[in-house]
């Protein structure tokens, strides 16, 4: 996988508001719009995927020829802990990463695999698990401005026709969850002032959350899948064109709004 060749056209970057894991397995809004990213974007060499749930101290890329599924829930049917994506990993590629990032020591990782984040995603958008994927781990001890600026050190990775994909969500607080569906006043506020930034191309916006006040207290209470977001901003630039192929807030307090970022 190491040694791909440059070429003309940059690779789209696309953040995805996964949510529940159910989605890996459910056919509803999202889903059926994930599986159609799949088959209308330029279908990519590898896949690099900075998801929520791969929080460390310092950060890492996995690189193992052949990643496992880790089933990272509780609580679910057993149909979905049953799930394999049994995707490819590209040691490669992996290096390649960490050779070109040179303002933080990227770690090469053999333990990991593909979190939830990841493949209840992928399944969706490439169900036959054929192509190469890697995972670039979330500084968890680092401010949201380091993920955005560290973000531009994988630019590099567009020319090649990897796909980069953050998957988190812009709203997301658990312990709000609310079965009965409705959407909070906060999370939608949230979502729609990020949303605002990044029709804008304020980039800074989105790296200074917290000075949104409330909205941002309570749709952000822990950051590991607002970050995503950053990272995905941080690789497409600000002028890049944004568009949002799915919208919408599921369980009261988790935004499934995906941002696609295209040159
Ligand atoms: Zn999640």
């Amino acid at each position: 996988m190491g040694d791909l060749p440059e070429q003309e056209e940059e690779m789209p970057v696309i953040f995805i508001g996964h949510g529940s894991p159910m989605n890996a397995l459910e056919q509803n809004e999202w889903s059926l719009k994930w599986q159609e990213l799949g088959r209308t974007l330029p279908r990519p060499k590898a896949i690099v995927c900075i998801s929520a749930h791969w929080l460390t101290r310092g950060t890492y890329v996995t690189a193992m020829p052949q990643p496992r599924t880790i089933h990272d829930f509780g609580g679910f049917p057993r149909e979905l802990f049953e799930m394999e994506y049994p995707a490819p990993g590209a040691p490669g590629l992996a290096e390649e990463v960490r050779a070109a990032v040179q303002s933080a020591q990227v770690g090469s990782d053999k333990d990991w695999g593909l979190d939830h984040g990841t493949w209840s995603v992928l399944a969706q958008m490439y169900p036959k698990a054929d192509i190469p994927v890697i995972q670039f781990s979330i500084d968890y001890h680092k401010p949201p401005e380091y993920h955005y600026q560290l973000a531009k050190e994988l630019r590099f990775l567009r020319k090649k026709g990897v796909l980069v994909l953050g998957s988190g969500n812009i709203v997301h607080n658990l312990g709000m969850i609310n079965m009965s569906g409705a959407a909070y006043d906060w999370a939608i506020d949230f979502d729609e002032r990020v949303t605002s930034f990044l029709e804008r191309g304020d980039h800074q916006g989105i790296i200074d959350y917290q000075s949104l006040g409330r909205a941002a207290l309570l749709s952000v209470p822990t950051p590991d899948h607002y970050y995503p977001l950053l990272y995905a901003a941080g690789l497409a630039g600000v002028r890049n064109q944004v568009s949002f192929p799915t919208t919408g807030v599921s369980l009261g307090s988790a935004s499934m709004r995906s941002v696609l970022f295209e040159s």
